[in-house]
C-alpha cells in the first residue's frame, strides 16, 4: 500500500466534507440514525471519502484518501463504508465535473426511494440547484454491489444533465462541483420532496409552465448567484 502525506489542497477537501455533514445537519435534513457518507474529488484519479457511516459531528480527520479503482492510499475505512466506495468511484469516473457526492437516507427523498417512483422536478428549489429533470430510480441492488454500481453508472450516462439518483429500497445520492453545492442540492431535494408528498393531500403538486427553468436562470444571472 502507498502511503502518502495528505496535501495542503487534500486537507482543504477533508475541511469541506467536514462543512457540508455540518450543512446537512444544521438544514435538518438527515434522518434520525445521522448515517451518510461524503466524498470530495482529489484529482482526476483521487477522492476523499468518510471513513464512518456515522458523519454527525464528522472531524476532519475521519476522511481516507483512494483511488478510482477503490485502492486505500491513505486512512481506513469502517466495514460499512468499505461497502460505498464503489458507489462514489463510478460517478466520478462518469462525470469529470463533479468534485463531491453525498448519500443520505434524507425521510422524504427516501420515501420515494422506498415507493421506487422518481421526485418529479416541480419546485423552485430544484431548479435553482440545477435539477430541472426528475431524480431518476436505480433499481435496487445490495449497498456497493455490482448489480447497484452498475445502476448507477447506467442512469448517469443515459441522464446526462440529472445530479442525483435515487437508490431503490435505499436513499439518495447527489452530486455537485464541491462537497457543500452536493450538501445544498440534498438540502433542496429533501425540501422539495416533503412539499411534493404534501401537495398530495390537495390533489397533487402542478407541472413547471414551459420556460420556466430558463426563467430562473435569467433571474439567477441578473443577480450573479
Ligand atoms: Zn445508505
Amino acid at each position: 500500500m502507498t502511503v502518502t502525506t495528505r496535501s495542503d489542497a487534500a486537507t482543504a477537501r477533508g475541511d469541506a466534507l467536514v462543512g457540508a455533514a455540518r450543512h446537512l445537519f444544521t438544514s435538518g435534513v438527515m434522518s434520525h440514525s445521522g448515517h451518510a457518507n461524503l466524498s470530495a474529488r482529489v484529482d482526476p484519479e483521487r477522492f476523499m471519502l468518510t471513513t464512518t457511516g456515522m458523519v454527525r459531528d464528522l472531524r476532519p480527520d475521519q476522511v481516507a484518501v483512494l483511488d478510482l479503482d477503490g485502492a486505500i492510499l491513505e486512512g481506513e475505512l469502517a466495514p460499512e463504508n468499505a461497502e460505498i466506495v464503489a458507489m462514489h468511484a463510478v460517478v466520478y469516473r462518469a462525470r469529470p465535473a463533479v468534485g463531491g457526492i453525498i448519500h443520505t437516507h434524507s425521510p422524504a427523498a427516501t420515501a420515494f426511494a422506498l415507493a421506487n417512483k422518481e421526485l418529479p422536478c416541480r419546485a423552485e428549489p430544484l431548479l435553482r440547484f440545477g435539477q430541472a429533470e426528475p431524480i431518476p430510480v436505480v433499481a435496487w441492488g445490495p449497498r456497493g454491489s455490482d448489480i447497484s454500481v452498475r445502476g448507477i453508472r447506467t442512469l448517469v450516462e443515459e441522464r446526462p444533465t440529472t445530479s442525483a439518483l435515487l437508490l431503490a429500497n435505499h436513499g439518495l445520492l447527489a452530486f455537485g462541483t464541491d462537497p457543500l453545492g452536493a450538501a445544498r442540492l440534498v438540502v433542496a431535494i429533501e425540501e422539495s420532496a416533503e412539499a411534493e408528498l404534501a401537495a398530495s393531500a390537495l390533489g397533487g403538486a402542478a407541472d413547471f409552465p414551459a420556460g420556466a427553468l430558463e426563467q430562473v436562470r435569467a433571474s439567477m444571472a441578473r443577480v450573479g448567484s
